[in-house]
C-alpha cells in the first residue's frame, strides 16, 4: 500500500497515525533543511503536540534550499508529506508511526519568491533550521562569517532572488519590516555549540552587509534561541524501505529510521509565541548551557573516545566496540571519573541515569552507528568535545592517563593504517597538517601536541600531560589497544 492520505485508515493495527485534521493546520513554522534529523526530532515533537488536539497554528511547512532537496520534495508530495518513523530498538523491535505535522514543502530553486513570501506570511511564527554545522558559513581559522562566499556575494547582488539561508531570512525578515508585521523566531536545532548564537551573529553579519537599518531591526526584535538537540538518526538505508514494506506492506518512498531514546531542551526566547513541546516531551529553560556542556562533554566526548581506539583495534560499529567489556569499562571510567566530577549540577537531571542510557544507545546493534563517521574531522571535535576536559584535570592535577589514551589514539590514527594493518583514508579538513605532525615518532609530542590552536597551550605546556600522552603511545605501539586497555583498567 502506498503511504498517502487516503491509506493512513488503512495502516497496520500497530502503527500510530495522525488523528487530527491535518486540512484544517496553518503553518505557524518553516523549517529549512528537511534531512533525517528534522522529521525523527522536531516534527516528531510536533506531531506529538498536534495529536494532543488544540495546537492548529503550528504545523510545519518544509523547505529545501540545495539540489539535493528536489528528491526529498517529490517524495513528500507524492505521500501528501506524510512519512514512517521507524525507532529501532536494541531488542529488535521497532516501533512505528506515520508522522502529519509536515503538511506541505516548497523547493527554493525553483521558486524562491514563493519561499519569501511564505516566510513573510503573518501565520509564520517560527523558522527553524538544521542546515549542517557548515550551514551557517563561519570560517573554521577565523571564526567569522566567510563573507566572500560566492553564494552570499550573489544574495547580496541579487536580494530578491537568493540562495543561501541568510539571503532568504534576510529579505522576507525586509518584507516584514515593510509591511509593519511581527518577525519571527529563528530556531536553530543544529548540533553546534550555542546554535542559537551561531546562527544570530552569521544572520546579522549578512544583513548588516545588505542594509545596517534593516539589520539593526533584526538584531533588536529577532530572538535566536539556543537548544540542545539529541536523538541518533542514520541515513535511510534501502534495506529498511524493504523491510517496511515486506513486514508491514507500507510503501514509502523516504521513511526515516533512529534510535528510541530523544531529547529536546530549548531556550525559552520566542519573540512571536511558540507551541507547547513541553506537553509534548520537550524542555524550556532559561539557559541550555548546562545540558549542552552534558551532551558535548558526556555523549560526543565517548563517541570520539571510542571511535579512535575502537577503529584501530578493528572494530567498525559502537555496539561492536561496547560489546567488549574493556571498552564499556573504559568509557564508564571516563564518564564517571574523568567528565563527571567537572560537569557540574545539571538542573532536573539525573546525570547516573544519563549515562546508563547513553551506554544503552552506544550498545544498540540495530542503529549501526559506524566508527568510521564518528573519526571525521577530528579536528573540529576534539577541541571542543575534550580538550575543555582535558584542561580541567590538567588544573585539578588529577589522573590524565585515559584521556592522554584517547588523544594518543588519534595520532596513531592519523597515520592512516589500523593495527591489523589496514589502510584507511583520514576525512578532516586539516587532515594534510595532520598527517605531517604525526610523521616523525621522534618529535611527536612537540609537532602534534604543539598545535596550540587545537589543543590549548595547557597540553604542551604540562609535563604531566606530556609525559601521559608519550607513555601512551608507546603502549599503543608496543602493545596494542586491547592491552593497553586491560592494563589501565587494572591500575
Ligand atoms: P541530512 O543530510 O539528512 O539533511 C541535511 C539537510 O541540510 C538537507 O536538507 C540539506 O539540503 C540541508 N543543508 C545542508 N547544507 C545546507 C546549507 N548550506 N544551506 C541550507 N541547507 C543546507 O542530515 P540530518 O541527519 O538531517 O542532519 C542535519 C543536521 O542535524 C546535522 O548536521 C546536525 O547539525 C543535526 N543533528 C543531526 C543528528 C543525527 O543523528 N543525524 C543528531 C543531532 C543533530
Amino acid at each position: 500500500m502506498k503511504l498517502n492520505k487516503t491509506t493512513l485508515s488503512d495502516l497496520p493495527s500497530g502503527v500510530s497515525r495522525p488523528q487530527y485534521n491535518r486540512a484544517n493546520l496553518k503553518h505557524g513554522i518553516i523549517h529549512i533543511g528537511v534531512g533525517g534529523f528534522h522529521r525523527a526530532h522536531q516534527a516528531m515533537y510536533t506531531d506529538r503536540l498536534l495529536q494532543q488536539g488544540g495546537n492548529d497554528d503550528w504545523a510545519i511547512c518544509g523547505v529545501g534550499l540545495r539540489e539535493a532537496d528536489r528528491t526529498m520534495q517529490s517524495v513528500l508530495a507524492e505521500q501528501d508529506y506524510l512519512y514512517t518513523l521507524i525507532e529501532l530498538g536494541s531488542d529488535g523491535t521497532n516501533a512505528l508511526s506515520v508522522i502529519g505535522a509536515i503538511t506541505d514543502f516548497l523547493f527554493a530553486p525553483d521558486d524562491p519568491d514563493r519561499v519569501i513570501e511564505k516566510l513573510a506570511s503573518p501565520d509564520v511564527r517560527i523558522v527553524s533550521l538544521t542546515i549542517t554545522e557548515g550551514g551557517y558559513n563561519v570560517d573554521d581559522n577565523t571564526g567569522l562569517f566567510n563573507h566572500e562566499h560566492p553564494d552570499v556575494v550573489h544574495d547580496l547582488q541579487h536580494p530578491q532572488q537568493p540562495r543561501t539561508v541568510f539571503g532568504f531570512l534576510t529579505e522576507a525578515l525586509a518584507r516584514r519590516r515593510n509591511r509593519g508585521l511581527a518577525p519571527f523566531t529563528i530556531m536553530s536545532c543544529d548540533n553546534l555549540p550555542h546554535n542559537g548564537h551561531a546562527a544570530r551573529s552569521a544572520l546579522l553579519a549578512f544583513a548588516y552587509m545588505r542594509d545596517a537599518g534593516l539589520a539593526e531591526w533584526i538584531d533588536q526584535q529577532v530572538t535566536f534561541p539556543c537548544s540542545m538537540v539529541d536523538r541518533i538518526t542514520p541515513g535511510t538505508t534501502p534495506a529498511h524501505t524493504e523491510w517496511l514494506k515486506l513486514s508491514h506492506g507500507i510503501e514509502d518512498r523516504w521513511p526515516v529510521i533512529c534510535e528510541p531514546f530523544t531529547q529536546w531542551v530549548l531556550e525559552d526566547n520566542f519573540c512571536n509565541g511558540r507551541p507547547d513541546w513541553a506537553s509534548a516531551g520537550a524542555r524550556f529553560t532559561g539557559n541550555v548551557a548546562p545540558y549542552e556542556l552534558m551532551k558535548i562533554r558526556l555523549l560526543n566526548a565517548s563517541h570520539s573516545a571510542m571511535a579512535y581506539l575502537g577503529y584501530l583495534a578493528g572494530y567498525r560499529y559502537t555496539h561492536e566496540v561496547m560489546a567488549d567489556s574493556r571498552f564499556t569499562d573504559f568509557i564508564r571510567a571516563f564518564m564517571d571519573e574523568d567528565v563527571t566530577p567537572i560537569l557540574g549540577d545539571i538542573p532536573g537531571v539525573d546525570l547516573v541515569g544519563y549515562k546508563a542510557t547513553l551506554i544503552d544507545r552506544f550498545s544498540n546493534p540495530q542503529v549501526g552507528d559506524q566508527l568510521a563517521r564518528l573519526c571525521l574531522d577530528g579536528s573540529s571535535k576534539i577541541p571542543k568535545f575534550l580538550v575543555p576536559t582535558i584542561r580541567a584535570l590538567i588544573q585539578e592535577s588529577r589522573p590524565l592517563d585515559r584521556v592522554a589514551l584517547v588523544i594518543a589514539s588519534w595520532a596513531v590514527y592519523l597515520k592512516g593504517k589500523d593495527e591489523a594493518g589496514h589502510l584507511h583514508e583520514v576525512r578532516d579538513p586539516l587532515a594534510e597538517r595532520l598527517q605531517t605532525a604525526v610523521q616523525d615518532r621522534d618529535s611527536l609530542n612537540q609537532t602534534f601536541l604543539g598545535m596550540e590552536d587545537l589543543f590549548s597551550r595547557d597540553l604542551i605546556h604540562s609535563r604531566a600531560f606530556c609525559a601521559a600522552f608519550e607513555s601512551a603511545v608507546k603502549r599503543l605501539e608496543s602493545d596494542g589497544v586491547l592491552a593497553t586497555l586491560e592494563s589501565l583498567s587494572v591500575t
